[in-house]
């Protein structure tokens, strides 16, 4: 893939996001690796939407949270994506973003459930960072999320939103989307009152395995970028 190539990807990804009710006006961010320099990244400008990301105001950032091209201002809560990218060589996309139904299942402080299949996609658990409501714009804070994301796809930031990580940048986006349903179904569950029991530890790992291969992703997202473009 040609850095071209993943700024592009870069672009669709917002489009889709945005469409997915990801963007909160502006707040949410998206970055990936530069193809070929893993020390540097892509990311979505700060004070522009999800869907307005473009190829001249992506801005690349290095793993110390310095802007080292581009004109548009970063995001200050960079450090969320630097500290993860430095302790997770494996992931080449960080998605951050305040989605309502995750947020409310993160401000319950309990676990996402698999009372899904989307929920499947994360039997290999949430990360849970409880640290502080506030913005993370200091790279301790950041370093805090990481270690609460750990070995994990996904992490809450409790009362504040979600951080997702994926190998490829059509993971993370929808991995972002399938965490969000997830937590809607959880909600509308819990709600709905006294639940069955959830389906055995093997059958939900056997789903997890399915959903969790890249040309699910691929399919899934290029459908998404189909759609997106056809909307706007
Ligand atoms: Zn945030």
């Amino acid at each position: 893939m040609t850095p071209d190539d993943a700024k592009q990807k870069l672009i669709t990804a917002g489009l889709i996001l945005e469409g997915a009710g990801q963007g909160d006006m502006t707040r949410g961010h998206v970055s990936v690796r530069v193809p070929g320099d893993p020390s540097r990244f892509y990311m979505k400008p700060h004070s522009f939407g999800f869907d307005e990301i473009t190829m001249d105001n992506i801005v690349t950032c290095d793993m110390d949270g310095k802007k080292v091209e581009g004109w548009a201002p970063r995001h200050s809560e960079i450090f969320i994506h630097t500290e993860i990218y430095k302790a997770r060589p494996d992931i080449t996309s960080i998605i951050h973003s305040h989605p309502d139904h995750a947020v409310a299942v993160s401000a319950t402080g309990r676990p996402l459930r698999m009372l899904s299949q989307p929920s499947a996609a994360f039997a290999d658990g949430v990360g849970y960072y409880k640290d502080t409501i506030d913005l993370i714009r200091r790279e301790d804070q950041g370093a805090g999320v990481a270690k609460a994301f750990g070995t994990h796809k996904a992490a809450f930031l409790k009362n504040h939103g979600v951080v997702v990580g994926g190998v490829t940048l059509e993971e993370a986006v929808i991995l972002t989307i399938m965490l969000e349903n997830a937590c809607r179904i959880q909600i509308l569950a819990e709600s709905a009152g006294d639940l069955a029991p959830e389906f055995p530890r093997e059958d939900i790992l056997e789903l997890y395995n399915k959903l969790s291969r890249p040309e699910q992703h691929t399919v899934n997202f290029n459908y998404l970028a189909r759609r997106a473009r056809r909307q706007k």
